[in-house]
């Protein structure tokens, strides 16, 4: 009787957390259209004669656009959410990295000394559009916590054998220990107001989760106070293979 008890719960369970994403994945897709269009009208306002009106509206249009960014990576969460296995397509490593790289160096515009080191040969297989996804929001991470004059550094090692890893460090301000094992929970920030300064929904280290998790890729922190961060994506050697000669 106990067994069937325990059965019943964990079915409940699993009912409840269904519903639980169908949720937020109906809202943040109804939340998607009117948002569009409240975005839209605010910026065809022309406020240019009027400064203090200009003002208003433009922290109106950022505000909905925080929102949007928002309800984007609510979908983008609900999607890697409803996914069991990612698809297995070769991810070219050399070309995603050159991809972060301006990303990387669009959002800094010169603020920081960005480096690359691509260290194997070798390429990763899975699903290219959630893998650039979680680097990206690493990267994106990295620019924006560190202070201007910092270095972030993106690294590619790794072998045929043991696997690959993917990382990403800065020279910001560091995570303390005690935050590290709830960092990747959805809207967990160290400071609230440092992280909405920096434009940050709160759910990009959620989305690197599931992103890697269906890849069965490890999410490893290392950071010390005052120091910096090393966020790595560790992959086994199923997600690996040798890297094709490019076509040109
Ligand atoms: P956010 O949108 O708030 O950045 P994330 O899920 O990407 O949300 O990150 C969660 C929290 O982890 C952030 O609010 C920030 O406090 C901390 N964090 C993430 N990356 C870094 C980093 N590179 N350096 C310092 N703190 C970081």
């Amino acid at each position: 009787l106990q067994r069937l008890l325990i059965v019943r719960d964990i079915s409940r369970l699993i009912r409840l957390e269904q519903v639980r994403r169908d949720f937020v994945a109906n809202v943040s897709h109804e939340l998607r259209t009117p948002l569009t269009v409240i975005h839209g009208y605010l910026s065809a306002i022309d406020a240019d004669d009027h400064p203090e009106l200009a003002e208003l509206l433009g922290e109106m249009s950022r505000q909905s656009e925080r929102m949007q960014r928002i309800v984007e990576d609510l979908l983008t969460l609900s999607r890697l959410e409803s996914q069991q296995t990612s698809t297995q397509e070769r991810v070219p490593v050399a070309a995603l990295l050159q991809t972060l790289i301006r990303e990387a160096e669009a959002l800094s515009a010169g603020r920081h000394h960005i480096e690359l080191h691509d260290n194997t040969q070798l390429d990763l297989l899975g699903s290219p559009k959630e893998l650039h996804s979680a680097f990206s929001n690493l990267v994106s991470n990295a620019v924006r916590y560190t202070p201007a004059g910092g270095t972030i550094a993106l690294r590619f090692d790794g072998d045929r054998q043991r696997g690959a890893c993917f990382s990403v460090s800065d020279t910001g301000p560091g995570i303390a220990a005690e935050h590290i094992p709830r960092i990747t929970e959805r809207f967990y920030r160290v400071s609230n107001s440092r992280s909405r300064e920096t434009g940050g929904t709160g759910l990009g280290l959620a989305i690197v989760k599931h992103a890697l998790a269906l890849h069965s890729a490890q999410l490893d922190i290392r950071s010390e106070l005052g120091k910096g961060t090393q966020f790595s994506c560790v992959f086994d050697p199923q997600h690996v293979a040798e890297r094709q000669p490019s076509a040109t």
